[in-house]
């Protein structure tokens, strides 16, 4: 990166920690509303096309996004069609017979999480199981939802309960499912019913208490990355699959394009210059990133290594990097609640590399990238090892390879350890990047200066326009002793936080 400052440093040695947080509450109460129009969200009105026979017991499952082949033996399927799994026992994609829709009797291979089971509450349009209450907003307010929008979701803090969310006037609205000793759930405690299904149904007819009568399930967003590029698990892809289409920028170690993989799927091809890493440290640290999978954690999907330049292909995220994104015109003008989430963002999928025990060594606005709706995602994970020499846990830089020092922690700089602590360093420099849209930390000193005055104590002021709390946050994360920083499950929590900090943000339904 052109405005990135780098020197050479070594580094050695490794460790890894952490620790755990956190708590949210409430809705109650009142008299029911005969209303008349019955609609089911859910169900669809129109009649399922010709299909096969559909078969007895748990096999059945309902797609729940579109899906168009990428090989001549996978199924192309619609949201909403209906699929037999034959064989699962490949995991992530399984063997399948389409019942309904396009590819009605045929087989072939399908992402298992693109389906749900039939009569599941996964297979519910309205059931959104893992989105928070922030994205649950994000979601009902973007374009094509309509007043009574709703969803049901998991509560971030309390496990097994759950939450409504339905859209009011522009407005989204939040209210606690509880469920009584009987299991039965309630929104308001005077109306209680046997499954979540029947509470939809009935809030459907009725608002009873709620802002709005439920109407349509919130349209989902895009459909989920597949897990690997398709069902069968080819490691290393033969380079003539990839097709090169335009170049998205470069950095230290090669070129980066948007490419097509079997000329069906859009992917990002990184080129690595010859000669700057070893090809057997690379696959071996690759095999261990290609594991690793997580919403916020770009997707390494395949490798070609037989030749040079070695070639490695990833999930394709249309903004770039967040470095170029907050210095552009988009980036630039994002509120400061957008600032946070997209910080609270970086930090799940950090928390998923600290529960992994994997360490970054390269956290920086620059190796974060963005998509649509500012969604961010942590890329360049592992890489960085790497460019070092392994033995017996101790980490080398080889020689020649630069060092992003003021993202670098201390310790890593001056006793060569690197850890998810030193991560965490980083991700207080890249708190600073975020909030000043893109400065350079530290800009009024150089490489050298900062090693030197950082031992000394001197930490970045706040900067113009941050919230103390922000600051906060990113002096914990600059603290001298490592074991004092947070982890960055609690530093997720502390930025979602912001948003959903307490019990009056949920609505009543007894107020009304
Ligand atoms: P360095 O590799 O030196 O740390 P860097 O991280 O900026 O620097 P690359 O990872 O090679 O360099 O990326 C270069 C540029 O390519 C990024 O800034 C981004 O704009 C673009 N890019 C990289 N990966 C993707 C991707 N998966 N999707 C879309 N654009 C990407």
């Amino acid at each position: 990166m052109e405005i990135r400052e780098k020197c050479l440093l070594c580094c050695q040695r490794l460790a890894a920690c952490f620790q755990k947080p956190r708590s949210e509450t409430d809705g109650t109460a009142v008299p029911a509303r005969p209303d008349i129009v019955v609609v089911i969200p859910g169900q669809t009105t129109s009649s399922p096309p010709p299909s096969a026979p559909i078969p007895a017991g748990n096999s059945v499952y309902l797609a729940l996004y579109d899906y168009t082949a990428r090989t001549k033996e996978d199924l192309s399927f619609m949201a909403g069609d209906k699929l037999e799994a034959l064989d699962k026992s490949a995991g992530d994609w399984w063997h399948a017979r389409a019942l309904t829709g396009v590819s009605a009797s045929k087989q072939g291979y399908i992402p298992a999480n693109y389906v749900a089971p039939v009569e599941s509450i996964d297979a519910e349009l309205w059931y959104f199981a893992d989105t928070k209450r922030l994205d649950a907003e994000k979601l009902l307010t973007a374009a094509g939802n309509r007043h009574g929008a709703f969803l049901i979701r998991n509560s971030e803090s309390q496990s097994g309960e759950l939450s409504l969310s339905v859209l009011d006037q522009g407005k989204v609205k939040h209210y606690k499912i509880r469920r009584l000793d009987n299991g039965h759930y309630y929104v308001s405690r005077n109306k209680t019913f046997e499954t979540l299904k029947e509470l939809v149904s009935h809030y459907s007819r009725y608002d009873d208490g709620l802002c709005a009568r439920l109407q349509e399930p919130c349209k989902k967003m895009e459909a989920p990355q597949t897990n690997g590029l398709s069902y069968k698990d080819q490691w290393e892809i033969p380079r003539s699959s990839i097709r090169l289409l335009r170049r998205l920028g470069a950095g230290q170690f090669g070129e980066v394009y948007e490419g097509l993989w079997n000329n069906t799927t859009a992917v990002a091809v990184k080129t690595l210059k010859p000669g700057t890493m070893c090809q057997q440290d690379f696959l071996r640290e690759a095999q261990i990133m290609k594991k690793i999978r997580h919403p916020k954690l770009i997707q390494l999907y395949a490798v070609c290594t037989v030749e040079e330049p070695i070639y490695i292909i990833t999930e394709l995220m249309h903004n770039g990097s967040l470095l170029e994104f907050l210095q552009k015109d988009k980036g630039s003008r994002l509120s400061l609640s957008h600032q946070i989430e997209m910080a609270a963002q970086v930090a799940s999928g950090m928390a998923f590399l600290e529960l992994q025990n994997y360490i970054h060594r390269d956290l920086a606005a620059r190796n974060v990238l963005v998509g649509e709706n500012n969604i961010c995602k942590v890329a360049d994970f592992g890489l960085a090892r790497v460019f070092m020499v392994e033995s017996e846990n101790i980490y080398e830089a080889k020689e020649g390879t630069k060092f992003p020092v003021k993202w670098t922690a201390p310790e890593a700089i001056n006793d060569n350890k690197f850890s998810i602590k030193s991560d965490v360093w980083s991700f207080g420099i890249l708190l600073y990047e975020i909030i000043t849209f893109g400065q350079m930390p530290y800009p009024a000193m150089t490489n050298y200066q900062v090693v030197q005055r950082i031992p000394m104590g001197y930490r970045m002021p706040a900067p113009p326009h941050c919230p103390k709390v922000m600051y906060d946050i990113m002096q914990d994360c600059w603290k001298e002793n490592e074991q004092e920083r947070p982890t960055f499950e609690t530093l997720q929590w502390r930025l979602e936080g912001f948003f959903d900090m307490d019990v009056s943000s949920y609505d009543d339904a007894s107020r009304y």
